[in-house]
């Protein structure tokens, strides 16, 4: 799946949510969060993203792995 990265805490875009095709990118909070188990890994998000803070999960740098987890965790606990 693809993750949101910290470039989107406080600038919540929402590019990418008018750009998804399956609409599993919600707002939560400071940033917008993509569901896991909902994302088909098209990748149209990752290019609209003003921030570029949109990476498919095992491209994410490595300073942001935690917002791998951050994903999963929103939706677990909504
Ligand atoms: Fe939506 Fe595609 Fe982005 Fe996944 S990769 S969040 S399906 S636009």
């Amino acid at each position: 799946a693809y993750v949101v990265a910290e470039p989107c805490v406080d600038v919540l875009d929402r590019a990418c949510v008018e750009e998804c095709p399956v609409e599993c990118i919600y707002e939560g909070g400071r940033m917008a969060y993509i569901q896991p188990e909902e994302c088909v890994d098209c990748g149209a998000c990752e290019p609209v993203c003003p921030v570029e803070a949109i990476y498919f999960e095992e491209d994410l740098p490595e300073q942001w792995g935690p917002f791998a987890e951050a994903n999963v965790v929103f939706f677990a606990t909504i």
